[in-house]
Parts: C-alpha cells; structure tokens; sequence
C-alpha cells in the first residue's frame, strides 16, 4: 500500500530546484545527508533474478528505515558491491561470530564508504530451519575483498523470517550517514519497480524537529518556499527558519503549531502543494527531479545518448547524456534543457 502511494505520489511530483549534492565523483565531496539519492558506483549486490522498491523513508520499529530492501530468492548469491574489507560477520568483529546471529555482514569499501548485508541466509537449503549458514567460505574480519565476490547467500534471517526472503543493503558515507542506495543500485543494473526514487517527505515517515537533517528536511524547505513561506535556504538542516515556517503553515490550516512535522502536519502539506503551480516548460537541470525528467532520459537514450535508469531523477549520467547530445547536435553544451535542447529531442 505505501509502494502504491509512493508511485502515485513520483507520477505528479514536481521540480525541485535545488542542488541535490552528487557526491562520488569529488573525491573532496562533504559528508552526505542523512537519506542523500548518491550517484555512487557500485556492483549490484544480488547475482540473480531480484526487484526492489525505494523503501528508504517507510517507517519501522525504531525509526525509518534507512536501507533498501532486494526481493530475491533464498540462496542466490550476495556479491561485494565494492573492493574492500569485512569487517563484522554477525555483528562481530572477532574472529568466532556468533552462530545465533546468524547471519549480517559489514563490508568497509576500500575509498571509505560501507555497506551493509542483513537477513544473509540461516537456513539448510530447500528448509526454513534456522540450522544452516549464509556466509560464504573464508569470509571473515580482516579479509580482503574484491567487488563481485560471492560473501554470502539471499535469506530470511534475524526479523526477515516471517516475511519473503530478501537482502537488506544499507550503503554509509564516509563519515557514516545513511545515505539512499536507490539510484547507486539502479545505475548498477538493478531491478526497480516503479517510476523511480521516492519523495522523501511525502513517502517518508521520520518525525521532523529542529536539529534533524537530510533529504526529507530539505524536501520540507523546497515544499515550504513554494507554498510561499521561506524557511531560509533549503539546507536539509532544520533549524530555527525552519521550524518558524514550519509554525507559520500549521497557523494558516489551523493545526496544531507545535513546529514538528508529523503525520497532520505532512498531510496537510500534502494537500496544499500543489503540482500545478509548476510551469510545464521549465528548464530542466541537474537535480531536478519528475515526470518531465523521465521523459527527457527516454528521449536521450532513443537519441543514442545513455542517461542510465530512467527514473526520474536528473542525476550526473543524465547531465552526460544531455552535454554529450548537445555535443552532438552542435547546440551550447550547458547541460540545461531549455527550449532550443528540448525542440531537437522533439520533446
Ligand atoms: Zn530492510
């Protein structure tokens, strides 16, 4: 149901102008926010048959959920996204993890970054006993590993067994924020279903305050500026600007103004955004975001010109794709579609 709602929600979602901070590239690149959509360059995780959802933001027991999760069948096999080494097996870093906490793996990239594997299978083969073992052979603490190698199997372990069987993948910056894998796992050639990335304030669940940040508290200033209330600059940091304007709104439907963004608060955001207000022809640029973006990425791959997923989001392999067509087409290589690039795609 909260899939159905986000994909109705990414159908009319509209430009958000602001600069989404692509980090991968600059090796300099600040920490990320909390929920970031990375361009990060990664192996796919799942050797096998497999589908996922943008299931960063949905709420569960203890706070959001911070991860994406990968469907796939039991034992397929789970690869290093990245050259590095392991770090915990079972949430241990000694060298005898322990067998019922079966079974998590901790991989830390060798240029900093981490990823996460839960749920890694527990189970004999063909069984739902709980007596078997998902880490592969001589994954250890300490040991080196190169991006693609099989560290372990697809399963239903720690609070996954009542559900369908699925590797939970968390991906960390370098300084150890939950960043949203989506669109790394996309560009890696991975299965999603919908029409992209979700919104991170309208699917999300977080409750906002003063002090948090990220990519939910930065959708909550773009949304606030363009119901006309500035909450200052669209920084992802919710301080005082923020919570004023966030009082300021809750005023003017006549809820509660208490300042936090819960469940009334973003329902009542949600219904007084209006998408409309968007004009239909607005330049598009890095880090826009929706349908229009969508069908700029078909038109650039139907042209030769690779964007990568196309999946809405207007991140730097789309940016490639639009310099590399103006390029082509002997148009000013800007990387803004404006009128002049969209008559040429036949947009
Ligand atoms: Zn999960």
């Amino acid at each position: 149901m909260k899939a159905i709602a986000g994909l109705s929600r990414v159908f009319v979602m509209v430009a958000v102008v602001l600069p989404m901070i692509f980090v991968g590239d600059q090796s300099s690149a600040s920490a990320a926010e909390l929920g970031e959509l990375v361009e990060y360059q990664l192996t796919f995780p799942v050797d096998g048959e497999h589908h996922f959802r943008d299931w960063f933001w949905s709420r569960r027991s203890g706070g959001i959920h911070h991860a994406q999760d990968i469907m796939a069948d039991k034992m397929l096999p789970v690869l290093a996204v990245a050259d590095g080494t392991i770090r915990q097996v079972n949430w241990t870093g000694g060298s005898s993890p322990d067998p019922a906490r079966c079974c998590t793996l901790v991989l830390k990239h060798d240029d900093g970054w981490e990823s996460r594997y839960i749920h890694l299978n527990n189970d004999t083969p063909g069984t739902d006993d709980g007596a078997g073992w998902g880490i592969a052979e001589g994954i250890a603490p300490g040991v080196h590993v190169a991006a693609g190698t099989v560290i372990g199997w697809v399963g239903d372990s720690g609070n996954a067994e009542g559900t369908a069987s699925h590797l939970h993948f968390e991906l960390l910056d370098p300084t150890g924020v939950y960043v949203n894998p989506f669109h790394a796992l996309a560009q890696a050639g991975g299965n999603w279903l919908g029409s992209g990335a979700g919104d991170p304030l309208f699917d999300g669940s977080r409750l906002l305050r003063v002090g948090d940040r990220g990519a939910d508290v930065q959708r909550l200033q773009v949304v606030l500026n363009e119901l006309g209330i500035s909450p200052g600059a669209a920084d992802g940091i919710f301080g005082p600007f923020t919570a004023a304007a966030v009082r300021g709104f809750q005023i003017d439907v006549g809820i509660t103004a208490d300042g936090l963004v819960g469940p009334a608060t973003r329902a009542a955001l949600d219904a007084r955004y209006d998408p409309g207000t968007q004009q239909p022809d607005r330049i598009l640029r890095l880090g826009d975001r929706g349908p229009d973006v969508t069908r700029l990425q078909e038109l650039l791959g139907d042209a030769g010109h690779d964007p990568g997923p196309a999946d809405g989001i207007f991140g730097t392999r789309t940016n490639a794709a639009v310099h590399s067509f103006q390029a082509s087409a002997r148009l000013t290589v800007d990387g803004l579609v404006g009128p002049i690039t969209r008559s040429a795609l036949g947009f």
